[in-house]
C-alpha cells in the first residue's frame, strides 16, 4: 500500500550519489579513508572522545557490553519499551535481560525508581535508550549506578545532536551507540557508531571490529604495516567507505534536518494539544531534541481501539507504526517476563504518526484533522 503520507522519507539528494560513486571509483570500497573521516566528524559533532564505525548499532550495543565486562550470568538492567536488539546484546554476552518500566505516561524512558529496585548482586550495567530522542534523567541514573558501582551504556540510536543539560546524549554513560539504518535521522542503508572517552574501550573496540588484528588491511595496504598479530576474539563488525561516505553528507544536513523536525514537532503540539483524550510524550520537553518520532499514547483506552485509530488513520492514507511492541512480551524473553504496567498500557495504546524533515505543514494539518475526525467518530 502507497501512502498519501509516509512515517518517514529519506533525506537524501544527488549529494549521496556523488559520494557513493567516488568512493567505487577511487577503488577502495571496505573499511578506509572515508570510514575515519566519518568517525573523526561524528566524534566532533558530539564531542567525544573516540569514535568507531559499524557495521549497525546491533554489534556496537554487543561491542559496548564487551567493553564494560558483562558476563555470562550478569544481570543487565534494561528497557521493554525499545527495538529489540537493545535487549539481545545482553542475551550475546549470555547475560540476563531485567526489564525496568517506563517513568509515566509522558516520559518514556526507563524509570531511574524502577531501575533501582530490579538492582540485585548480579546486577553489572544498566542499558538506557533515550527514546524517541528525548533524554532519559541521565542525573539520577549515574547517581544510581555510581552507588552500585555500574557501568551505563547508552542505547542513542534516536539521539544524535539531542542534549541532556548541555551535554550530547551517548556521552554522558561510559559507552554510546548509534544507529544509521535507513530510517534513522542520519541514514547509511545499514551503519552504526560507538562512541566513547575511555581510550581504553577506544582501542579495544576497534580490536573487536575487525577479527582482533593488530592492524587493517587499509594500514597494510598503504604501507604502514606488513604484519599483524591476533590478540583477541574479535569480529567483523567493520562499516565500509560506501556507508561512511553517504554518512559525512548526512552530518552536513543534520542539523538543518533537524532543525525542520523541531518545527514540526511544534506544529504538531500546538494543532494536537486541544484533543483531551490524548497524551502527547515529552510534551514540556524543552531541552534540544533530534525528534526521531512524534508519538501519541491514547487515554482510557486498549490495544483494540487503537489498532482501529491506526486502520481508519490509514484509510485516510497516513502510515503510521508502533514504536515499540515492548521486549519482555516478546516469546524469547518469557524467561525474563516482569509486570510492567506503564510500558504495556503505552505499547496498547501508542500511536507512532508521520516525523521527516521534508513534511510540510499541510500534512500535519492533514494528520491532526485525520486524528480528530476518527477520535470523534
Ligand atoms: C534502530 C535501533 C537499534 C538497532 O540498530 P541497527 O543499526 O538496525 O542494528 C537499536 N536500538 C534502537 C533504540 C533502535 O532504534
Amino acid at each position: 500500500m502507497s501512502y498519501k503520507i509516509p512515517l518517514f522519507d529519506l533525506n537524501f539528494d544527488e549529494n549521496e550519489e556523488r559520494a557513493v560513486v567516488d568512493v567505487i571509483r577511487s577503488k577502495w570500497i571496505s573499511t578506509g579513508p572515508k570510514t575515519a573521516e566519518f568517525e573523526v566528524k561524528f566524534a566532533n559533532m558530539l564531542g567525544a572522545g573516540y569514535a568507531v564505525a559499524l557495521a549497525n548499532c546491533t554489534v556496537a550495543l554487543h561491542l559496548a557490553l564487551k567493553l564494560v565486562g558483562v558476563e555470562s550470568g550478569d544481570e543487565v538492567i534494561c528497557p521493554s519499551l525499545t527495538f529489540v536488539a537493545t535487549v539481545n546484546a545482553i542475551r550475546y554476552m549470555e547475560a540476563t535481560p531485567v526489564f525496568a518500566d517506563v517513568t509515566s505516561m509522558s516520559d518514556l524512558t526507563i524509570s531511574p525508581q524502577d531501575i533501582e529496585a530490579k538492582i540485585t548482586a548480579k546486577t553489572k550495567a544498566i542499558i538506557v535508550m533515550h527514546y524517541g530522542g528525548f533524554a532519559c534523567d541521565m542525573d539520577q541514573i549515574m547517581a544510581i549506578a555510581k552507588k552500585y558501582n555500574l557501568k551505563v551504556v547508552e542505547d542513542a540510536c534516536h539521539g544524535p545532536l539531542s542534549e541532556y543539560k548541555g551535554r550530547k546524549l551517548g556521552t554522558i554513560g561510559d559507552v554510546g551507540c548509534f544507529s544509521f539504518f535507513s530510517n534513522k535521522n542520519i541514514s547509511t542503508g545499514e551503519g552504526g557508531m560507538l562512541i566513547t572517552n575511555s581510550s581504553e574501550y577506544y582501542a579495544k573496540a576497534k580490536l573487536l571490529r575487525s577479527h582482533g588484528m593488530t592492524s587493517m588491511s587499509f594500514e597494510r595496504a598503504k604501507g604502514h604495516s606488513t604484519e599483524y598479530d591476533v590478540i583477541e576474539l574479535g569480529y567483523n563488525y567493520r562499516m565500509d567507505d560506501i556507508h561512511a561516505a553517504i554518512g559525512i553528507v548526512q552530518l552536513d544536513k543534520i542539523e538543518e534536518d533537524l532543525a525542520k523536525r523541531a518545527i514540526h514537532r511544534k506544529n504538531y503540539i500546538n494543532k494536537l494539544s486541544d484533543i483531551s483524550s490524548i497524551v502527547i510524550p515529552f510534551k514540556d520537553y524543552t531541552a534540544f531534541s533530534s525528534n526521531y518520532i512524534m508519538t501519541i499514547v491514547l487515554k482510557d483506552s486498549e490495544s483494540d481501539k487503537r489498532n482501529k485509530v491506526r486502520e481508519a488513520l490509514a484509510e485516510k492514507g497516513i502510515q503510521t507504526s508502533i514504536h515499540y511492541p515492548p521486549a519482555h512480551r516478546f516469546s524469547i524473553y518469557e524467561k525474563n517476563f516482569t509486570e510492567l504496567p506503564l510500558t504495556d498500557y503505552v505499547a496498547d495504546n501508542l500511536i507512532t504518526l508521520p516525523m521527516y524533515s521534508k513534511m510540510t505543514e499541510e500534512s500535519i494539518d492533514y494528520i491532526v484533522a485525520s486524528i480528530k475526525q476518527v477520535l470523534c467518530a
